[in-house]
């Protein structure tokens, strides 16, 4: 049965901490409580950071923690011509414009999800003749999507209806419909000529291939919901339901992360402990 469907989107960045079990659990949980299917994806687009060894931990972990997978891993880098077809549909619409700033500013804008506030940059489009030397000098660029010419090619009346169904909440208890605002991400990165496609390009089309009907993920993707609302509108894609769910902070109120060296699942479980204690503490 496939009314519902959700799915675990981890980054193989690094090992699984306990903020990832909170998140997987709750997916698994509410698949198998709704008789539904519970999808495993790895995303992996960002070659500078993810590795294969990360991607067979988050699988050994998931097996520790006893989340059963519904039909094949889904491995996002082995998919990257697919997200660069959305971009090249966009991009033929016209929605799309280069922006040329530096290597750094891009790579930093693509590929892994914006945990927290967006960059809301909106640079605009370079004056052709400008642009006509950037690109003679071989200048590399990435492509920006337009909200002003995603708003022309929706409608304005189409555009005051993008909106989304919050089931859980975002961090300022947001929840019920929301309508999606677009403008506070700016016009987002989609894709950089030589590194491929960004996050929210793989994201949405793949939930949409999967027929993912809830995303359930933590609340600091809430922010990025109102862009990908919006990609989903552009490529007719539907809109599933979102379960944001709040975070673990550590004992300093930050949210766990891989950067801040958080406890991961494979020390707990070389440290003897044991899932059902692990489940318990998350509160399942
Ligand atoms: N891959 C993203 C992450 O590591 C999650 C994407 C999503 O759940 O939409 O946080």
């Amino acid at each position: 049965m496939a009314d519902f469907v959700t799915r675990f989107a981890p980054s193989p960045t690094g090992r699984l901490h306990r903020g990832h079990a909170l998140s997987a659990l709750t997916a698994w949980t509410a698949a198998r409580a709704a008789g539904g299917r519970f999808l495993l994806r790895i995303e992996d687009i960002d070659p500078t950071r993810c590795k294969p060894e990360f991607e067979t931990g988050i699988l050994d972990d998931l097996d520790w923690l006893g989340l059963d997978r519904d039909g094949p891993v889904r491995r996002q880098s082995d998919h990257l011509h697919e997200y660069a077809g959305v971009v090249d549909v966009l991009d033929r619409r016209g929605l799309l414009y280069r922006c040329f700033r530096t290597r750094r500013e891009i790579l930093d804008a693509i590929g892994d999800a914006p945990h927290g506030p967006a960059d809301a940059a909106r640079p605009g489009p370079h004056p052709a003749e400008e642009e006509a030397a950037l690109l003679a000098g071989g200048r590399p660029f990435a492509w920006r999507l337009s909200l002003d010419r995603a708003r022309a090619a929706l409608g304005d009346r189409a555009w005051a209806q993008l909106s989304f169904v919050e089931e859980g909440a975002g961090p300022d208890g947001e929840r019920g419909l929301i309508p999606a605002r677009p403008e506070t991400a700016g016009d987002v990165v989609l894709a950089r000529k030589d590194a491929g496609t960004a996050y929210h390009v793989a994201v949405t089309h793949d939930d949409a291939l999967h027929g993912v009907t809830h995303v359930i993920r933590g609340h600091d993707l809430f922010e990025a919901t109102h862009v990908q609302v919006l990609i989903q509108a552009l490529m007719g894609w539907p809109t599933p339901v979102y379960r944001h769910h709040p975070l673990l902070l550590d004992a300093s109120g930050r949210r766990l992360a891989k950067r801040d060296k958080a406890e991961t699942l494979q020390s707990l479980r070389e440290r003897g402990m044991d899932p059902a204690q692990l489940r318990a503490e998350l509160g399942f």
